[in-house]
C-alpha cells in the first residue's frame, strides 16, 4: 500500500488509495506496476487516478443447493477496470483464495493486455471464492448459472464478455451462454468466449494461450540465437495453459524436463513424455508420483537449471526470495502476475530475458476476440486461419514491445505496460470524463 502512496506523494499529489482494493497484495502489485509505468511516461495525474481504481465492481452472494440438500453461499465478484476501449473482457476464476482485490488486479492487467494487442476491449475479471474440485458437476452448474443471474445487470455482448480462467472451462462458458440466452430470449453465443465449438465457440481457443506463450518464447529464442532442439524447459501449472505450453514446446523439439502443479512436481532430465503425464494427471494422481520422472520438491521447480521457465499457475510465485535463484535464460509468463515488483528489480540485473504476462499470455484473449467477431458475424473461421492470425498478432505485439524496450532502454515489462497504458490514456483523453 505504502509503495504506491509514496510514489504519488513524492510527485506532490494526493495518494491514490481505495480501502476495498488496497488490502490485496496482488492489487498493490498491479498498482505499483502502473505507477512505475506512469513515471516512465509522465502520465497525467488525472488519467493515472482514473486508471488506478476500477470503474465498476460488483460483489454478489451466490447460494447453491448442494447435492445433499444443504444450501451453501459463496462470494462472487465481477470487476470492470474500464469501459473506455470497448466492451470489457476477462476471465472468470474459481479458486478458494479469490477476493475482490485479486480480481481487480487481474481486470487492470486485462486492460493493458487488450491495449497491447490492439483489441477493441477494456479489461474485466470475475471470480468465485470456491474450490471447484470440491463440487460435483451439478453443483458447479448451479453455481455458475446463479452467478450469471446475479451479475446479469452488468454483462452483455457489448458490455462485458467473460471467458474461462483458472478453475473454469468450456462447460462453464456453455452454462453462462445458456443462462444469458434464456434471459434475452434468443441464442446469444457472443455473450462469452471460450465456449464449446458446437455452440459458437472457435476452433483453437482452448489451446490459444499456451500456443501464444510458445510463439513468444520462440521469438525470444530466435533473438537470442537459441535453437529449440538444444533447449530445455520447466513449466509450473499443468492445466489449460501449462499443458498446452508443454505440448507446443515438445512439437518444436524443446525438452520439457520438469513440470509441477498443485499436487506436486516431477522431473526427467531426458525430457518428460507429456502425453503420458497428461494421462497420469487425468487420473487425479499427484504429478510427483509419475512413473516417467522422479519426484521433485515443488518449491524447487522454477529454480531448476533450464533454457526456458514458464510459470503457468498462480500469481506472485517469483518473489524476492527465489528471484536470485532462477537459472533460466528466458522467463515466459504464462500466468498472470507471477513475478512481484521486488523480484522484477532482481531479474532486471540478471541476463534473464523476460516475456511479461500482459504480452506472453495474450493469445487467449486474442482468440477470444476472434471468437466474438465470429459470433457477431455468424461467419466461422478455420483452425488454420485462427492460428495464422494469432501468430501475426502475437509476433506483431512481441516486436512492438521489444522495439520500444530497446528504443527507450526500458525493461520489457515496463515497455509492454507503456504501450498498453498509453493507448488507454489517449482514448480516455479523447473521450473526456465519461468512459
Ligand atoms: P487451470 O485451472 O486450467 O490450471 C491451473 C493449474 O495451476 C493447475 O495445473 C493447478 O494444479 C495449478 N496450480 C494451482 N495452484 C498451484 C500452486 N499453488 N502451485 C503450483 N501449481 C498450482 O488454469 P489456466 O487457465 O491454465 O490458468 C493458469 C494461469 O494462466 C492463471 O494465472 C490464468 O490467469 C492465466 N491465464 C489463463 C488464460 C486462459 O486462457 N485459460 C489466459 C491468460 C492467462
Amino acid at each position: 500500500m505504502s509503495d504506491n502512496s509514496d510514489n504519488h506523494q513524492a510527485a506532490g499529489l494526493e495518494p491514490i488509495s481505495h480501502p476495498l482494493y488496497d488490502t490485496s497484495a496482488t492489487f498493490r502489485m498491479a498498482r505499483r506496476q502502473l505507477d512505475q509505468c506512469a513515471a516512465a511516461i509522465d502520465l497525467h495525474p488525472d488519467v493515472l487516478r482514473r486508471m488506478a481504481i476500477p470503474k465498476r465492481a460488483m460483489v454478489v452472494s451466490v447460494p447453491v443447493r448442494r447435492d445433499d440438500g444443504k444450501i451453501e453461499t459463496f462470494a462472487g465478484f465481477r470487476v470492470q477496470h474500464s469501459l473506455t476501449s470497448g466492451p470489457s473482457k476477462g476471465g472468470l476464476r474459481y479458486h478458494p483464495m479469490v477476493d475482490l482485490g485479486e480480481v481487480a488486479a487481474l481486470a487492470m492487467w486485462m486492460s493493458w493486455k487488450c491495449a497491447i494487442m490492439n483489441l477493441p476491449f477494456s479489461g474485466a475479471k470475475g471470480g468465485i471464492a470456491v474450490d471447484p474440485s470440491a463440487l460435483s458437476l451439478g453443483e458447479k452448474e448451479r453455481l455458475t448459472r446463479r452467478f450469471t443471474e446475479e451479475v446479469l445487470a452488468i454483462i452483455g455482448p457489448r458490455m462485458d464478455v467473460m471467458a474461462p480462467d483458472m478453475g473454469t472451462d468450456e462447460q462453464t462458458m456453455a452454462w453462462i451462454m445458456d443462462t444469458y440466452s434464456m434471459k434475452v430470449g434468443y441464442a446469444c453465443p457472443e455473450i462469452v468466449t471460450g465456449k464449446p465449438v458446437e455452440i459458437g465457440g472457435i476452433i483453437g481457443r482452448r489451446e490459444a494461450t499456451g500456443r501464444g506463450v510458445v510463439m513468444t518464447a520462440m521469438a525470444a529464442f530466435a533473438e537470442l540465437g537459441i535453437r529449440p532442439e538444444t533447449a530445455t524447459a520447466v513449466v509450473q501449472g499443468f492445466g489449460n495453459v501449462g499443458s498446452v505450453t508443454c505440448l507446443e514446446l515438445v512439437k518444436r523439439g524443446v525438452k520439457v524436463i520438469a513440470v509441477g502443479d498443485k499436487t506436486g512436481a516431477t522431473r526427467n532430465p531426458k525430457g518428460l513424455d507429456i502425453q503420458a503425464l497428461m494421462a497420469h494427471a487425468a487420473t487425479g494422481a499427484s504429478l510427483g508420483k509419475f512413473k516417467g520422472g522422479e519426484e521433485l520438491d515443488a518449491a524447487e521447480l522454477l529454480t531448476q537449471q533450464c533454457t526456458l521457465a514458464v510459470p503457468a499457475a498462480m500469481e506472485r510465485v517469483i518473489d524476492e526470495k527465489n528471484a536470485s535463484k532462477l537459472k533460466c535464460r528466458v522467463l515466459a509468463e504464462g500466468a498472470n502476475g507471477p513475478t512481484t515488483p521486488g523480484a522484477d528489480s532482481i531479474i532486471q540485473n540478471s541476463d534473464i530475458y523476460v516475456i511479461p504476462d500482459v504480452l506472453c499470455n495474450a493469445g487467449g484473449v486474442t482468440v477470444s476476440y476472434f471468437e466474438w467477431v465470429q459470433d457477431l458475424q455468424q461467419y466461422f473461421w478455420s483452425e488454420k486461419q485462427v492460428n495464422e492470425k494469432l501468430e501475426e498478432l502475437m509476433l506483431g505485439a512481441f516486436h512492438r514491445v521489444n522495439g520500444l524496450a530497446k528504443e527507450r532502454k526500458l525493461a520489457k515489462r515496463t515497455a509492454a505496460l507503456v504501450l498498453g497504458v498509453q493507448k488507454v490514456a489517449k482514448e480516455m483523453e479523447r473521450r473526456g470524463l465519461f468512459p
